[in-house]
């Protein structure tokens, strides 16, 4: 179940001409099957397009990503959309006033023609912790932490190998902030998930990843052991700033 993700020269470039901007100049890092893999970095340091480019959410123009060795662009389309899944930082945004949550997590199982549906959105449901009577809830009838683990069950639903996780708790409130990342723990324990986290806090690093790249202006500019957080391991000068900063 679980999957490497080697990223190899990845380049991205926004515009064309002389407008173009290069986002992405050369990244390269791997992910080993069970990890879970943080990238931190000041705003606009290209990391959700990191990660949007792994799920080919963004398309790339240099290198590759390689999933269990083998490109994303040979993955098939229908393959990768059930075992490459995101969970984005507003879980408002990545949730449809009008739908129900019932709606919310019947729509994956019927594009990819999957059976036992009540079942499945069930299992969902109480698995990040929710009852199974708010299969009929609406968004606004949630707190951001309940939207959240609606959106967590939406990305679950499919069984995934690999979760590509934005800034998951950035909009949530500390206590909040905590009990989802004690259920993303949790998942990954149970079902050796892969995670690629993108945050800021180096503290959701600390509680959470194994490793880390931190990113600047594009570039990886290093990969760090979780304890380097606590000795400030740092080479780069940035990094160690970042550190001495958290
Ligand atoms: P981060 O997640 O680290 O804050 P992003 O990956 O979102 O950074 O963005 C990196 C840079 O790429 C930013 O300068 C952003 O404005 C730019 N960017 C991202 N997506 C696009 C796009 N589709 N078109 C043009 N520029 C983009
Ligand atoms: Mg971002």
């Amino acid at each position: 179940m679980s999957v490497s993700v080697e990223i190899r020269d990845l380049s991205i470039s926004f515009g064309d001409g002389p407008a173009a901007v290069k986002v992405l100049p050369s990244v390269s890092f791997s992910v080993k099957p069970g990890e879970c893999f943080g990238l931190v970095g000041e705003s606009g340091s290209g990391k959700s397009t990191v990660l949007r480019c792994v799920s080919l959410l963004t398309d790339f123009w240099k290198g590759d990503v390689l999933i269990n060795g083998k490109s994303v662009r040979d993955m098939p389309l229908i393959e990768r959309c059930r075992k490459l899944q995101m969970v984005f930082q507003d879980p408002y945004g990545s949730l449809h006033p009008r739908q129900s949550v019932r709606t919310v997590l019947n729509e994956p199982l019927t594009i990819h023609k999957l059976t036992d549906k009540e079942e499945r959105m069930q299992k969902a449901i109480t698995d990040v912790g929710l009852p199974v009577s708010f299969l009929d809830r609406f968004p606004h009838q949630l707190s951001g932490g309940q939207r959240q683990r609606v959106a967590i069950a939406r990305a679950l639903i499919l069984e995934p190998s690999l979760l590509l996780l934005d800034e998951p708790t950035s909009a949530l409130d500390v206590s909040v902030q905590a009990e989802i990342l004690n259920l993303l723990q949790r998942l990954r324990e149970e079902r050796g998930f892969t995670y690629i986290m993108v945050t800021h806090d180096l503290a959701v690093v600390d509680h959470m990843c194994d490793r880390f790249a931190v990113m600047l202006r594009g570039e990886v500019t290093e990969v760090l052991p979780r304890d380097a957080i606590a000795r400030n391991g740092a080479t780069h000068p940035y990094a160690r700033e970042l550190i001495a900063a958290s």
